[in-house]
């Protein structure tokens, strides 16, 4: 007899190995890390004695679940921000949010409520991706769960200032962790959308340098594809191709917009997939092209994502799901049986996480990372015997996370019936109770001013003091171009664009208003336009004062460039309601008696409100403003201006006394 650690007999043994071997009874032997032997109980007992002897009393004994693709430390987050779509989520609630409070402690208690939460739900090793991995690497470790675990690189992170200090981090990272027995240590440029192509490059030679796994997001969303064809000309695929991120042990996150060719391309690259249809779902993503990919012979696992796009990290429902999104997608019931399904969340998971030496499937050598699964409960039964893929479909179809009882990872017991054993659940929610009050307090704080709003997305914030401003209504704008040229004005240069402005309205008036407007640079000569900028400017309600001659000192506003889309802040700030403006506006910088004035000559076209004349100036005092409120005056004059009707509001004032017959509202939200 061969002495063993542990010996698990009365099991229905589903080893999701090469050839589905089934045993039932069962046993499984295990020794120190690994497991030893697998088969029928007969067979097993007759060969192993054990200290410790477990019944199984008839459960499904499998190897445990591989959540391919997470962000575990997002636990924290959970329910924070629903129902938005991935940029107004990411970049106006988590990143905000993360700023200002991801921190070594943040992440390690986030990371073991995630443990106890996949302990619950049978999975053993997980793939993450977040900040200070140093710290979750530590917790997942000390909780006992197998886990692929990196840093994220990206442009900044909450981290790590530069990108340079993360590869830095990376690279010490990989080498602390190399022969860890649980962590596996590897490198997460977060997506090629906020990674530039040096970052790229550089994390796949650190991972090709140690040779370890590179985890990314690749093609989530149809927006991402586009935004690479109309920058590169190239869809994601073939553009991280490019980087050589393929030459490294690539697990790509996602892959739903990808087409047969890039199949074929993840497939010669020996890349794992995770795929995520919570996440997919919720997120309104799209549909992975999942029968494909497994036909094609990539190795496709199943990921919960972060449990704050999710909200869970229940395995059991992410595999049920990939079998039903499969089956509907292709309109097709015989898509993704039972056997796949469960077999993309176990062995080839593993193979994914380029780990399937390791983890994945009951097999001898393989580490003893188990999961006993109770299918005898109201919701699961009777069981049927009749054929093999039957206790498959009672774990897929039926099978709840709450059916786990027990789990091993690497031959150590984390759950003994129902009874996490490496962790304290009622002390890590009490914290987390803690954290989730801070949190609400600093949103609603921040929900409360446009301009805090503005602020929390981050970036530069420039806040511009005082604009000297006089306006007045033209008829014929060939006067005042030919003014122009007058000799006492000294043209520095010349402008022309076409401007697109969408002003955001609040409830409270005191908030001010937003506008969001694209500049469209026309080159006269080609008649075309030649580049685009957008801004976002942040208008306070009140004017400061009025000078003769009606020139206007305006009150202070904050400009920051608009790196997201005008749909972003819409769904963002969720202004009361918006008006568009349109106008074609030719500006001057000029030169009168050595003072730098813009001379903007306005069409408004959308609404039609005819041609305006627009002198301005900045300023950084009040005495200064108004000497130039004097040379704003008399400018007027010189330009032939003068007798004109002034005008003391914006274009979107004179919109807005009359919203009705001039401009139609764009929306009413
Ligand atoms: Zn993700």
């Amino acid at each position: 007899m061969t002495q063993v650690d542990t010996l698990l007999t009365n099991a229905l043994v589903l080893t999701m190995d090469e050839n589905f071997n089934q045993f039932q009874p069962g046993a499984v032997a295990v020794k120190e890390e690994s497991i030893v032997a697998v088969g029928n109980e007969d067979e097993i007992k007759s060969e192993y004695s054990a200290q410790e002897m477990i019944d199984c009393n008839g459960k499904t004994l499998m190897p445990g679940l591989i959540n391919a693709h997470t962000h575990v430390p997002m636990t924290l987050l959970r329910g924070l921000a629903d129902d938005l779509r991935l940029d107004v989520w990411l970049m106006g609630y988590m990143m905000p949010v993360e700023r200002e409070f991801v921190s070594p402690e943040f992440v390690r208690l986030g990371t073991l409520l995630a443990c106890a939460e996949q302990i619950r739900s049978g999975v053993t090793t997980f793939n993450d991706m977040y900040y200070f991995e140093e710290d979750v690497a530590k917790a997942a470790a000390d909780a006992g769960m197998r886990a692929v675990w990196q840093t994220v690189m990206k442009f900044a992170a909450p981290d790590a200032a530069s990108y340079e200090d993360s590869l830095q981090m990376a690279r010490k990272f990989i080498e602390r962790w190399k022969d860890h027995p649980l962590i596996v240590p590897a490198i997460a440029p977060h997506a090629p959308y906020t990674c530039t192509a040096e970052i790229l490059r550089a994390t796949a030679d650190l991972a090709k340098e140690f040779d370890v796994p590179l985890h990314t997001h690749l093609a989530e969303t149809a927006f991402e594809v586009e935004n690479m064809r109309s920058e590169h000309g190239i869809p994601v695929i073939p553009y991280v191709k490019k980087q050589g991120l393929f030459e490294a042990k690539v697990i790509a996150a996602h892959c739903v917009h990808i087409d047969t060719g890039e199949i074929r391309t993840l497939m010669h690259a020996r890349a794992g997939v995770s795929h995520n249809p919570s996440s997919n779902l919720k997120l309104a993503s799209g549909f992975a092209p999942v029968m494909k990919m497994l036909e094609t012979g990539l190795n496709v696992g199943i990921g919960t994502d972060g449990p704050a796009s999710n909200n869970d990290l229940d395995m059991f429902e992410e595999v049920r799901l990939a079998a039903f999104v499969a089956k509907a997608v292709t309109n097709d019931p015989t898509s993704l049986p039972a056997p796949w399904a469960l077999l993309m969340a176990t062995r080839l998971g593993a193979q994914a996480l380029h780990i399937g030496h390791l983890t994945g499937s009951l097999e001898a050598g393989k580490r003893a990372d188990l999961i006993l699964v109770d299918v005898s409960a109201v919701h699961n039964s009777p069981s049927f015997k009749r054929a093999p893929d039957n206790a498959y479909a009672q774990i897929v179809y039926a099978g709840k996370s709450t059916d786990v009882s027990d789990v091993m990872v690497n031959g150590k017991w984390l759950m003994r019936d129902h009874q996490l054993l490496t962790l304290n659940e009622a002390e890590l929610l009490a914290e987390a109770a803690v954290i989730a009050r801070k949190i609400d307090t600093f949103l609603i704080e921040r929900e409360q001013s446009v301009l805090s709003k503005l602020i929390a997305l981050g970036g530069s914030l420039e806040q511009e003091s005082f604009e000297v401003q006089v306006k007045v209504k033209i008829e014929d704008p060939d006067t005042i171009v030919r003014a122009l040229k007058r000799p006492e004005i000294d043209v520095v240069r010349k402008r022309h664009y076409r401007e697109h402005d969408a002003y955001f309205f609040f409830d409270e008036a005191s908030q001010g208003r937003l506008r969001y407007r694209e500049d469209d640079f026309m080159d006269d000569v080609k008649g075309v336009v030649t580049n685009v900028r957008a801004r976002l400017t942040l208008i306070g309600q009140k004017r400061e004062g009025k000078f003769e001659d009606q020139v206007l000192l305006s009150r202070s506003r904050y400009i920051a460039p608009a790196s997201q889309s005008l749909r972003f802040y819409r769904e963002y700030f969720k202004p009361k309601s918006e008006i568009a403006i349109e106008k074609d506006r030719q500006r001057w910088l000029i030169l009168y008696k050595e003072t730098e004035f813009f001379v903007n000559l306005d069409q408004v076209k959308q609404p039609e409100l005819g041609y305006y004349l627009e002198i301005k100036t900045r300023t950084w005092s009040r005495r200064d403003a108004e000497r130039k409120a004097q040379l704003a005056s008399e400018l007027l004059s010189v330009l032939g201006a003068a007798g004109g009707e002034k005008v003391t509001e914006d274009y979107i004032d004179l919109v807005h006394t009359d919203a009705e017959r001039r401009a139609p509202r764009v929306s009413e939200l």
